[in-house]
Formats: structure tokens, sequence, C-alpha cells
């Protein structure tokens, strides 16, 4: 999928992990930087990083909206972990009773890395429950757990920041970043992620809000871009 999305853009105007530092120029003469490269001229600016990061990246471009960069702000973050192992202890003995999700709580952490995740809900996944990939083995992911899964048992383990919407963030992204919000395209600038999609934040939340951001700047474009 990622390959055939790609497959139309130059290789050589591909740069994966690059980190940007800051932005400078203006609505269609955008440069980026990184703190080896420089990369640009571009006309518009897809800003596809976590709201906290847009919100640094987007106060470096002296002529920035400040009410853009407070509003990014609204969107909290929380650290989240995500294990993935064959430990079969994170959900019943009984396969009677085994569903895609099971949720746990409230638990306390046992582990003292695990502690700024006390009082969240543990959900763990059985992966291998409807796959019939994975009908051989034992397979499952385990979000935000209390305990670790058991020693050998831990195939990989992220942690990663999560956005917890709330009624402010709810309402600033209907009204700024929505379909239609007033920062969408403002000075050639879009905003996507996981923040700005319906429902829970997760990967739907992305494709979603990409999905509207090319239509709004095709619609925005038309007779330019097509
Ligand atoms: C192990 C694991 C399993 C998961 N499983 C699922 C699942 O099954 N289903 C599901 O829906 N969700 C799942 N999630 C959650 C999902 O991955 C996230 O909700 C989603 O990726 C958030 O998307 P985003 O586009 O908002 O942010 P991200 O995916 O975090 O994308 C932000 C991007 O910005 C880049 N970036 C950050 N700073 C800079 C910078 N300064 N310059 C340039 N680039 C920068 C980052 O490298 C990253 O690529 C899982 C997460 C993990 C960690």
């Amino acid at each position: 999928m990622v390959n055939a999305l790609a497959s139309s853009i130059p290789k050589s105007q591909i740069h994966t992990s690059t980190a940007i530092t800051s932005i400078s120029g203006y609505p269609s003469a955008y440069t980026l930087h990184s703190p080896t490269s420089t990369f640009g001229p571009f006309t518009h600016i897809i800003f596809a990083t976590p709201a906290p990061v847009t919100s640094k990246l987007l106060a470096t471009l002296p002529s920035h909206d400040p009410e853009i960069t407070a509003s990014l702000n609204t969107f909290k973050y929380v650290p989240s972990l995500v294990i993935t192992h064959s430990d079969p202890s994170f959900v019943p003995t009984s396969p009677s009773l085994h569903r895609d999700l099971h949720f746990q709580r409230p638990l306390t952490p046992t582990a003292a890395s695990l502690q700024n995740l006390t009082n969240y809900t543990q959900a763990t996944h059985i992966l291998h429950h409807r796959s019939p990939h994975l009908r051989s083995c034992k397979v499952y992911q385990t979000t935000n757990p209390s305990r670790y899964p058991r020693k050998g048992s831990i195939l990989s383990q992220t942690w990663f920041e999560r956005y917890i919407p709330s009624l402010e963030s709810l309402k600033t992204r209907r009204e700024v970043f929505g379909r239609n919000g007033w920062a969408q395209g403002i000075d050639k600038m879009w905003f996507v992620g996981s923040y700005i999609g319906d429902g829970i934040p997760l990967l739907e939340g992305c494709v979603e809000s990409a999905e509207m951001v090319v239509a709004m700047l095709l619609d925005r474009e038309d007779g330019k871009a097509r």
C-alpha cells in the first residue's frame, strides 16, 4: 500500500527519519529545516505530526498565527505502552470466554516503570483469535499493561504518546481543524493526524483526516492542482 502510494514520487524527494526542526519562508514558498539540511521551497505544507509537535514547528515560522498554535495546544497527549507477547495469562483460561479484546480495571501497576499507567484500563487483543495465519501460534497485544508479560514471552514493546479527547479539544477540532475548520488551508497549511479524525484517536482517524485534507486541497486548488 505504502509503495503503491509513493511510487509516483521521485525517490530523491522522499526523506524518512528526518526530524524537521523549523520552518521559514511564506505561503507558496516554505522551506523546511532539519539539523543538517533544508528542503523546499514548497507551495503547501501538510503537517502529519502529533499536535504538540505541529504547534512547536509552526511557532518557528515568524509569520505564524498564534491562535493556531494555541488551538493545537488544546490537544493533550498521555504516554501509552503496547506490548506484543505470547503470555496467555492476560486473557481468561477458558477459550469459551475468549473475545477479540479483554479489558481489565482497576489495576495498580506492579513495576516502577509502569507507574505512569496508574488508573489506565489494560486492554489485551488476541491477535490469533480471528487470523487463519496465526492459528498455530499464540500472540497477544496488551495496551497499557499493569504488569509485564512473563520473561521470554515479549516480542516487542513500544511507548508512544496518545491523544486523549476532551470537550475543549473536540470543540477545537470541529471549529478549527475539521472539515471547513477555519485553520485548514490558511496560508496553504494543512493539518492531519489521529487527533483530527472522528471517534477514538486511532489509525482510522489518520486516514480519514488525510482524505479530508486532500479533498479540501483539491477543491481549493481546482484547476491548478488537478
Ligand atoms: C505497537 C502499536 C500498535 C498499535 N496498534 C494499533 C492498531 O491495531 N489499530 C489502531 O488503529 N491503532 C494502533 N496503534 C495506534 C496508532 O499507531 C496511533 O493512534 C496512530 O499512529 C497515530 O497516528 P498519527 O498520524 O496521529 O501520529 P503518528 O503515527 O505518531 O505520526 C506522526 C509522525 O510524525 C513524525 N514526526 C514527529 N516529529 C517529527 C518532526 N519533528 N519532523 C518530522 N516528522 C516528525 C513521527 O515520526 C511520526 O511518523 C498502535 C500503536 C502502537 C505503538
